[in-house]
């Protein structure tokens, strides 16, 4: 793990984590062997320009500038490095190979772009990790964090799916985190095989189908077609394009204002369970195409746009989560 120059100085979190390996490093030297520890700077991304737009100063000048004070601090801890091997992921010695890998995938029909829902900082400009969303705020700055679509590069890495299901047999983990790999990856296939057309996630953000009545049709992904005639209600994600196309006027205000709160939350508080489950309805309804049923459709925050196609069928006798929102609350448009 390489350090980020995105600060003027080293930290004493970087030497926390660079002492165990280097210790270790100098106990296999001892024993004789011969050990390589090369050195770098993860120094191209987002802690670097965050840092230059703070500081108003060009990211290329003072990434180079605090990497030289930052190995000279290296230095003085004396840890075993082999200062030639020394990388500095933003130069193009380094970049090159990243565009070349990305290029190698791009060639092979593995990379492509679609519409997928992020974390969004105003004021840092870009786009989160789950992991950097703190109660539904910017780590850095605090500002709150908004879902939005962006159009972004995506790996169609379900193309390795099985492989990576019938690989896991093999590997000494723990079975409850083998059990969640498949179920993901069951999860990802079947998205890819369901949805039309090549892209799978971020499906929902496709262009609505009218059906010959003139209605709309709504793409649904589930794993258990079989409950289907226990559906009561429809849910979508609050980022679903057709909230916004078939929204009843009267509840559109309504819809508008849990779309914003929702834009606030991270994808894992969202999915939260010890969160009381919400929603608010569109006026819409569908028919249920197993048994020609009129049910509700609903917006609720529970539903990711980022998962399946962003839409739910629900039905409470056989899950979980439909089962809590069912019982914490009541639509008003349900029959
Ligand atoms: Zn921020």
């Amino acid at each position: 793990m390489f350090s980020y120059p995105s600060g003027d100085k080293l930290h004493l979190g970087h030497w926390y984590n660079y002492v165990p390996a280097d210790t270790y490093a100098r106990f296999q030297r001892m024993r004789g062997k011969n050990v390589f520890q090369p050195v770098g700077f993860d120094s191209f991304g987002l802690p670097a320009e965050n840092y230059a737009i703070k500081c108003g100063v060009h990211p290329g000048e003072h990434t180079a500038k605090n990497i030289e004070v930052i190995r000279e601090q290296l230095k003085t801890l004396t840890p075993m490095y082999d200062w030639r091997s020394e990388l500095a992921t933003h130069t193009p010695e380094y970049y090159r190979w990243t565009q070349w890998l990305f290029l190698t995938l791009y060639e092979q029909g593995l990379a492509y772009r679609s519409d997928m829902p992020v974390n969004w900082c105003p004021s840092c400009q870009t786009v989160l990790a789950n992991e950097q969303v703190v109660d539904g705020a910017c780590e850095r700055d605090g500002s709150t964090v908004e879902r939005r679509n962006l159009t972004q590069w995506c790996f169609r890495i379900t193309d390795y799916a099985d492989r990576l299901i019938d690989n896991l047999e093999d590997l000494d983990w723990p079975e409850e985190t083998k059990k969640k790999q498949t179920n993901w990856w069951a999860a990802a296939t079947a998205r890819s095989r369901v949805a039309v057309g090549p892209a799978g996630a971020g499906d929902c953000l496709r262009a609505p189908e009218t059906l010959e009545d003139g209605s709309v049709a709504l793409r649904v992904f589930t794993t258990r077609p079989d409950t289907l005639f226990g559906v009561t209600y429809m849910a979508l994600a609050p980022e679903h394009p057709l909230v916004d196309v078939l929204v009843d006027e009267e509840r559109r205000d309504a819809v508008a204002k849990y779309r914003r709160d929702a834009a606030r939350l991270s994808e894992v508080d969202r999915q939260s369970t010890d969160r009381p489950k919400t929603g608010v309805p569109t006026g819409i309804s569908a028919v249920n195409p197993v048994n020609g049923e009129t049910i509700p459709v609903l917006v609720a925050d529970y539903v990711l746009a980022s998962y399946g196609t962003g839409a739910v069928m629900a039905v409470p006798a056989h899950d979980e989560r439909d089962f809590a929102f069912a019982g914490a609350w009541t639509c008003p448009c349900a029959r």
